[in-house]
């Protein structure tokens, strides 16, 4: 098998961690065209942070680099110490074997937009398919696991539903509860409530609020400002795949330093 990637590990003595997410000096161009320039943010335990920016502007690119659903042209990315999708000879970095990808992506859960649940699968089977196939779990076991997951998403009531029977806002709990059935370190969220019609928005929003208060560590893609004010501890703001702006929420919203980021809240608040 030839190897898929390599590129100089220039910024990486030993991948260390001061952070649970640690991203440095990522770059990414898709033909010639830079979607991420030198990108480096850390994420410690426990944190909550926002994402936000304009469209196109390269948040869900970002995103999928954590857990390697993208390859990265620089940089790297290490979750609690483990480099993600890579590892290290000598002073270059190369992509893992698909077997060991996976394997480490189990630290990081991922929520998309469009929830991605299999549709041919029941909730608590949408939840309990991983840790199954993973040998972590038996089936009853599984199942146990699942319906407690249901439970804390406020779908109790709904383990034998199929996707089609559910809301969209139910669909979203039960990929939140899939997405934390591995117990992984890292929660990413990228627009979760976009493709949900308004009312449904607040039942979802009140879920990661839930997780959030647990002390889960989330990393939220969102364009609902107000949320993104309320729950995270930093904003995030990426502009033409250049992070502009980190800071505490009272502190971007109230004085934000760059003109980019005052123009994106103009627009948005
Ligand atoms: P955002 O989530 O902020 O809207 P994205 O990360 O989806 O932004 O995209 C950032 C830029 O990268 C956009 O210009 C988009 O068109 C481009 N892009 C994203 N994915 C691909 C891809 N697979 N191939 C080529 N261009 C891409
Ligand atoms: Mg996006």
């Amino acid at each position: 098998m030839s190897i898929a990637a390599t590129h100089a590990s220039d910024t990486v003595t030993t991948p260390t961690t001061r952070g649970l997410v640690e991203i440095r000096g990522v770059s990414k161009s898709y033909a010639g065209h830079d979607v991420l320039h030198d990108v480096n943010l850390t994420v410690q335990p426990g944190e909550v942070v926002a994402i936000l920016g304009p469209s196109g502007s390269g948040k869900s690119t970002l995103l999928r680099t954590i857990n390697h659903l993208e390859s990265v042209d620089r940089g790297w990315v290490t979750v609690d110490g483990e480099l993600i999708g890579y590892e290290q000879r000598g002073d270059r970095l190369f992509e893992l074997k698909e077997r060991e990808i996976l394997k480490r992506r189990t630290n990081v859960g991922v929520v998309f937009q469009n929830f991605n649940l299999f549709p041919h699968l029941t909730a608590a089977e949408n939840i309990a398919v991983a840790p199954v196939a993973l040998g972590r779990l038996g089936k009853a076991d599984a199942r146990e696991l699942a319906l407690g997951l249901l439970a804390k998403v406020g779908l109790a009531d709904k383990p034998d539903a199929y996707p089609r029977q559910l809301s969209g806002g139910q669909q979203q709990r039960v990929a939140i509860a899939r997405a934390l059935a591995l117990q992984p370190k890292v929660l990413l969220f990228d627009e979760p409530t976009s493709a949900l019609d308004p009312e449904l928005v607040g039942e979802v929003l009140d879920v990661i609020r839930d997780l959030a208060k647990l002390g889960t560590t989330l990393i939220i893609v969102t364009h609902e400002i107000g949320f993104a004010r309320e729950v995270a501890d930093r904003i995030v703001f990426i502009d033409a795949g250049h992070i502009l702006e980190v800071g505490p929420p009272e502190r971007v919203f109230g004085s934000p330093k760059h003109p980019r980021t005052r123009e994106f809240l103009g627009r948005v608040l």
